[in-house]
């Protein structure tokens, strides 16, 4: 355990001693859902197949199941689902990743047969271990050891050396070491992979509000360059689905948060749209008396945020993929919280690096 000095409160788990969680539903809260527990899935074998370059806007509600996925990104069938791919990471041959889809899977859900990778109350534990295994082999990630993390909203951040022999609790994970899947679960929060090019090392974030308030993506990328050596010009960035601009409601209290935070944090914040005011983020400039009240709600485009930080971080912006797939406009092929009032699945952003042959181990 190492004593993290860049913002002096959190710490860094090298070796399995993790705190402890209970390996339980925690049935969410608040914004987000929040499972989980880290579990090892296993075996098969099946690879992907099919590939479809697609264009970019999403489809409606009925469109089922077709990604529409963002410039730069690839959907890809496999085993009877849809996995979502950032070409960039595709094409660096030492690495795994993937985006998790909806459709397929043996979890029910309202009638629906999903592709749930998350524990929740609704779902059986036997389910998703079978979506996980499923999921794994879809991307060929069969031998990997999947290590999900318990996510708080938090800026606490794991480096792997091996896998954890207790679940963690935190919302990001980074490592150097092959054979290790690192992922993030969710169903409106932000997915980001992170891969450093040079010295093959990868990271997983979970970014939700807070998470996003505590720039735990810049501080993912702060623990890569003090353990590894990392340079962000090096490194790529993949920002999965989430919610997007267009449907992520929150109270002004958060934008104020936002705003005492980042010099730009008035970028990522838009209005609700009534169809006919003008008068756009009245709300930062504290109206004058008699001009109309400041919306009570405003719209986040964490994506947007969380763009922002990897650009102040240094990374270069050719080298950060964003996905255009919002959750809640997308539940034909997506989980949102939201949307959904909670009682959803859990999609998974997975990333690995893959064994060298020197390094394999047997039976990972
Ligand atoms: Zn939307």
């Amino acid at each position: 355990m190492i004593k993290d000095a860049s913002n002096g409160s959190r710490s860094v788990h090298l070796n399995p001693v993790q705190p402890t969680v209970e390996p339980t539903l925690n049935a969410s809260s608040t914004l987000f859902g929040r499972p989980d527990y880290t579990v090892t899935a296993a075996m098969p074998t099946n690879t992907l197949k099919t590939r479809h370059k697609i264009g970019s806007k999403g489809a409606d509600r009925k469109g089922a199941g077709r990604a529409s996925a963002s410039k730069g990104w690839t959907e890809r069938d496999a085993g009877g689902l849809q996995i979502l791919q950032a070409d960039a990471l595709t094409k660096i041959p030492w690495l795994i990743h993937g985006f998790s889809t909806r459709p397929g899977g043996a979890s029910g859900l309202a009638g629906e047969k999903v592709l749930n990778l998350g524990f929740a109350e609704w779902d059986t534990k036997e389910n998703v271990l079978e979506n996980r295994r499923r999921f794994q082999s879809a991307i060929g990630a069969d031998s990997f050891t999947l290590i999900a993390l318990k996510q708080i909203h938090s800026d606490v951040i794991h480096l792997f050396e091996d896998f954890p022999a207790e679940p963690c609790r935190g919302d990001a994970s980074a490592t150097n070491r092959s054979g290790l899947l690192l992922a993030v679960q969710t169903a409106d929060c932000v997915p980001i992979l992170l891969a450093d090019l040079k010295r093959r090392a990868i990271a997983a974030v979970h970014a939700g509000w807070r998470g996003t308030l505590q720039r735990i993506v810049a501080k993912t990328i702060g623990k890569m360059q003090m353990q590894f050596g990392s340079r962000p010009a090096d490194m790529l960035a993949a920002i999965g689905p989430s919610i997007g601009g267009c449907c992520y409601e929150v109270g002004t209290e958060v934008a104020s948060e936002f705003r005492s935070q980042f010099s730009n944090a008035s970028d990522w914040f838009d209005e609700l749209r009534t169809g006919d005011e003008p008068n756009p983020l009245q709300w930062l400039n504290m109206a004058p008396p008699g001009h109309q009240p400041p919306p009570k709600n405003v719209l986040l485009d964490l994506r947007k945020a969380n763009r922002a930080q990897l650009l102040d971080a240094g990374l270069r912006e050719q080298n950060i993929i964003v996905s255009d797939l919002c959750t809640a406009c997308r539940r034909d092929l997506l989980f949102s919280h939201r949307k959904e009032a909670g009682t959803t699945g859990r999609l998974l952003s997975v990333i690995g690096i893959k064994y060298s042959g020197l390094s394999s181990r047997n039976n990972r």
